[in-house]
């Protein structure tokens, strides 16, 4: 009985892996995490599911933080979107050369020029950006090193 038990789990894993494997790419850190993100997902699923041991409410909520953290790590762009550094309005200086430079190189060009304070509070701002990168980074491997090793049923 245990085989055929085991079987169709096999194939329910299939059918959850193989779509995930084959969007699966070797040369970008976003496909760690998203694997990482996949399996604590379906860790805590399972987990909420069963509810067999003590304290299983906080493993699940230690688990959400995790999924929340990965998905910061696998989107670059959510911290630009979650700051708006990029969607701050140009100054004039910068528009006005970024015009002439659009006359020079034709409207598709990628060129952009930043003025002096423009390039300061770009810089500024992208290191507070790394900063809290970082921050996140740290917190979620401090987190799975803390309390992964409890995460069963
Ligand atoms: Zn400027």
């Amino acid at each position: 009985m245990w085989r055929i038990t085991n079987f169709i789990q096999f194939l329910k894993d299939l059918v959850y892996w193989v779509p995930k494997i084959w969007q699966d790419r070797d040369w970008d850190p976003i496909y760690l995490y998203q694997f990482m993100r996949w399996k604590i997902e379906r860790m805590a699923k399972r987990i909420t599911k069963e509810r067999r041991h003590i304290g299983w409410e906080r493993d699940v909520r230690d688990m959400k933080v995790c999924i929340a953290l990965l998905k910061r790590c696998e989107l670059d762009d959510i911290y630009d979107d979650m700051y708006g550094f990029y969607e701050r309005k140009k100054c004039e200086k910068c528009l006005s050369e970024h015009q002439a430079l659009k006359k020079k190189y034709g409207e598709d060009s990628y060129f952009w020029h930043s003025c002096d304070p423009c390039v300061k509070i770009f810089r500024r701002n992208h290191n507070w950006l790394d900063a809290k990168k970082k921050a996140d980074k740290t917190y979620l491997f401090k987190l799975l090193d803390k309390r992964a090793d409890r995460w069963w049923t």
